[in-house]
């Protein structure tokens, strides 16, 4: 893997690293697989993470239930006829997508084998809904299809964790690396900046913790207010308030600082649908977002992995 310094790229896009590993446009299709969730479906929790609205982060699941195969066909006419792509990454997005028996785990994720030109399989899930026969089945994929797990972190502090009853531990998330690590299996970690109480020095050991793991891939989330969930309640209530785009800017820039190099930035915005958005609004504008960064990298000549 290159280097970000080599293509003078303030930060490793995941647009660049897939033009190195495929040499050519890959498009990332997201799907719903119809899986649930254990902290929304009673099995560790009924009241689900407090921001938490599949509707809002993935578009098939607000579509009606559609079969795995179709939605895998939609994505990838689109991604051909939108993007020009010509490979393709098949993201089981929505829920907890290793949560259910192997058998089936299997049935699902075997969808993928009846397409062409499918290169990748990225599997997003729990940090503590993973064993080694769960990772065993995904790492079979790894003889055909490169082969990603997206751990939902969002922070490394329990307090937060806690707050945002996501139930699980920062010390799960070190326990699923270090079972998913010994595999031809890459690793990406979700994290929100932005999360009620945490200070830019709480999102900035989060970001240290990261580039310690030296992890394969990170996406940054910033943190959105979804209609009708635990988190407009308590924005509501006062109990906290969300960050301006100019705040969020600084911290994901200096967030980047502290990552390794050679981790893949695979997202630093967000997407949210505008009926279900209570705020910021400025996430509607990925483009100024994406600016905003690169400005503040630039004036601070940050790149990612330190200063130059
Ligand atoms: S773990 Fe994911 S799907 Fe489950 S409640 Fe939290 S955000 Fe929602």
């Amino acid at each position: 893997m290159k280097m970000k310094r080599e293509n003078q790229d303030r930060y490793y896009k995941f647009s660049a690293y897939l033009k190195e590993r495929f040499g050519c446009r890959v498009h990332k299709v997201s799907i719903d697989a119809g899986f649930s969730c254990p902290n929304k479906d009673g099995k560790i929790s009924k009241d689900g993470c407090v921001y938490c609205d599949n509707k809002a982060f993935s578009f098939n699941t607000r579509l009606p239930a559609r079969p795995i195969e179709i939605q895998i066909a939609e994505g990838i006419n689109l991604g051909r006829k939108r993007y020009e792509a010509q490979k393709f990454i098949v993201y089981f997005q929505a829920h907890t997508n290793t949560y259910g028996p192997l058998d089936i785990l299997k049935k699902k994720y075997d969808a993928i084998r009846r397409f062409d030109d499918i290169v990748g399989l990225s599997v997003g899930t729990r940090p503590d809904f993973i064993n080694e026969e769960i990772l065993d089945l995904i790492e079979s994929y790894s003889k055909d299809y490169e082969v990603w797990i997206e751990y939902g972190l969002q922070s490394i502090h329990n307090k937060t964790l806690a707050f945002i009853n996501r139930n699980h531990l920062y010390e799960d998330f070190l326990k699923a690396v270090e079972l998913t690590r010994k595999r031809n299996i890459k690793i990406c970690a979700h994290v929100i900046i932005g999360l009620p109480h945490e200070t830019k020095e709480d999102i900035l050991e989060t970001a240290k913790e990261l580039g310690r793991l030296r992890l394969d891939g990170v996406k940054i989330h910033p943190l959105y207010i979804i209609r009708g969930t635990k988190l407009e309640e308590l924005l509501k209530s006062g109990s906290f308030t969300i960050l301006e785009l100019e705040e969020f800017a600084e911290v994901a820039t200096e967030f980047l600082k502290y990552l390794w190099p050679n981790t893949v930035i695979q997202r630093i915005t967000a997407d949210c649908p505008r009926d279900l958005l209570v705020g910021p609004l400025w996430i509607l504008e990925k483009g100024l977002v994406l600016d905003s960064i690169e400005k503040k990298l630039a004036a601070k000549d940050i790149f990612q992995g330190g200063s130059s």
